[in-house]
């Protein structure tokens, strides 16, 4: 076994192990054995080693799982390592540094998607943190056994009320299992550091990483010799008092240290603060690229099938915990009781444990009635939050059918992407190979009501044909010609008035790929690729001809 030849193999390849690259090779059979035992093994499991070195690890790793993935930072190692290996083809070695790989990339390529991952490795301790945090970045990863400095591993693992416990005790307590799975004496390792080490485990629960929490872990563990009251006083713009109240509910004296309470009673306080503390988002516009009526669905609703994006034109909403829910807008476009953001909440209550009330402060700055989906974008906003702050998991599809009733904007405004939308609005396929645009909004002073503009086009179109017209994003941006509003000729009929085709003449004329209104108007957009400079001569010349309208740029975003 390879690593009964350390030495050896340290003396013939004439290797000076590097310091800067952490270089301390096990030489202890034992110590190898038992962090095998540590890592549960079998043949089906895939493995990252993060440094194999002489390959003392590796090849245990071969023997003992189903594929192993390694980095090795040290050319020269990386290139011998093959040759000692030659007996295994469940490896591969990427020469490179484990900080810098794009591991989600790596994973998928060399595993596959959505495969359990085991770490096991003992990594160069002057990096052993920033490993971990890359680590817990991959929730496939649901295992860890880690050789780290016996100073670190006891940190890891200690409980609330040890000296030891600090931020990423408690984070990684959150996160998951730790343990001390055995300690190693510094005689294992040729050369011989002047550290003891000891084998570490982490067993990841199913919860995401939340970067919130680790700011908030950091900055009540920021000075600890200060008590947790002084620690949060100042932060989140919370009052004093609003604190004292949150700590006597909890029955936390304002003498307690944050390593006197433990990761669960520490993620109670969090929550509690977070939610108290307003969040701010933005809600951006649709524009329906393409808009094809396919039909009409037996409940009176239209089969529509739709190419949307979203574009850096927003709203601005202020959410958190309030006594009531309450939605304030400040523009007086609809009442309280009417506003989509508020039949969302009231939407949600009814078929998810929400138990907050919530207060909602929207600064419109998309217009009313223009077809660019602002009050489902709010409300669709507003449900990403609350289903975030309550914790609540939820299935996409079954949150996509209860929202198309109460707009049909509201699913596709719940993706980050661009889609194809289908049905009434809630068949949504995100688009993979995403490309970005400039575009002209024209905002006519006109407001169309979608409802009488689909009644107007039920009269007149009466051979529509139910078949779908776009099928693959990259085919629609080759193909221009494809890009359409069915709608488009009942807004003119309706008001003749409107100017578009003014609009798309000169839109086209400057060469943009595509000229159309977006939903049931009325805005419309003039679509250039992004590097195209005709645009500002374009929007120029529309300033100039088309009096009444105005007009401004933005970007097509996916986020
Ligand atoms: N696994 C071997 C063993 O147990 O004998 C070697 C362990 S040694 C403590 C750490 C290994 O990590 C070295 O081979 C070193 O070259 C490698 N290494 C250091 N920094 C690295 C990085 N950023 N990315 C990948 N490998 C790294």
């Amino acid at each position: 076994m390879i690593v009964d030849r350390t030495n050896t193999i340290i003396k013939e390849n004439k290797i000076h192990a590097k310091k800067m690259f952490g270089q301390n090779f096990l030489k202890d059979k034992n110590v190898l054995l038992d962090i095998i035992k540590a890592s549960n093994l079998s043949k089906d499991d895939c493995v990252i080693e993060i440094g194999p070195g002489l390959g003392a690890l590796t090849e245990l790793l071969c023997l003992n799982s189903g594929k192993v993935l390694c980095y090795e930072i040290d050319d020269n190692l990386a290139k011998e390592l093959p040759n000692r290996l030659k007996k295994y083809d469940n490896y591969v070695i990427y020469n490179q540094d484990f900080l810098k790989c794009d591991i989600k990339k790596d994973i998928e390529s060399y595993f596959g998607y959505d495969k359990r991952i085991k770490v096991v490795a003992n990594i160069p301790y002057n990096i052993t943190t920033p490993i971990i945090f890359k680590l817990l970045e991959i929730n496939n990863i649901t295992h860890m056994t880690l050789m780290v400095q016996k100073e670190l591993a006891y940190r890891f693992s200690s409980d609330e009320g040890n000296k030891e416990h600090g931020s990423i005790t408690a984070y990684l307590k959150y996160l998951g299992m730790t343990n001390i799975y055995r300690i190693v004496d510094r005689s294992c390792f040729e050369p011989v550091p002047n550290v003891d080490s000891a084998v570490f485990t982490f067993e990841r629960n199913d919860k995401n990483i939340n970067n919130d929490f680790l700011d908030f872990l950091r900055i009540v563990f920021a000075q600890k010799r200060k008590n947790l009251f002084n620690n949060l006083k100042g932060i989140y713009g919370l009052e004093k008092d609003a604190i004292l109240n949150i700590l006597s509910k909890k029955e936390i004296e304002t003498s307690v240290r944050a390593e006197q309470l433990n990761s669960d009673e520490l993620y109670d306080l969090f929550f509690s603060i977070k939610a108290l503390t307003p969040k701010k988002l933005k809600a951006y516009a649709k524009v329906n690229l393409i808009l094809n009526v396919l039909g009409k669905f037996d409940n009176g609703y239209h089969n529509l099938e739709m190419l949307n994006t979203k574009i850096d034109l927003y709203d601005e909403i202020e959410i958190k915990v309030y006594d009531i829910d309450r939605v304030e807008m400040d523009k007086d476009i609809c009442e309280e009781k009417d506003n989509l953001v508020f039949k969302a909440i009231k939407m949600l209550k009814e078929h998810y444990d929400v138990k907050n009330n919530y207060l909602v402060k929207i600064k419109k700055n998309i217009p009313n009635g223009a077809g660019l989906a602002g009050g489902s974008s709010d409300a669709a906003t507003v449900i990403k939050a609350i289903l975030k702050n309550e914790n609540i998991k939820y299935d996409i599809n079954e949150l996509y059918e209860l929202t198309k009733v109460l707009g049909a904007d509201i699913p596709f405004c719940l993706q980050d992407r661009k889609c194809i939308v289908r049905g009434i609005g809630e068949k949504i396929i995100p688009i993979k190979n995403d490309k970005e645009y400039q575009m002209i909004l024209a905002f006519a002073p006109l407001s169309f009501e979608t409802k009488r503009i689909f009644a107007e086009f039920d009269k007149i179109d009466s051979k529509r044909n139910n078949k779908p017209k776009i099928n693959e994003f990259e085919d629609v941006i080759k193909n221009y010609e494809m890009f359409n509003n069915d709608l488009e000729k009942v807004c003119i009929k309706l008001h003749p008035e409107y100017k578009l085709n003014e609009i798309k003449m000169i839109s086209m004329s400057y060469g943009a790929k595509a000229s159309q209104m977006t939903g049931s108007g009325s805005s419309c957009y003039a679509l250039f690729e992004l590097q195209d400079e005709n645009i500002e001569k374009c929007l120029t010349e529309l300033k100039s001809k088309i009096s009444g309208y105005s007009f401004s740029t933005y970007k097509t975003i996916s986020y």
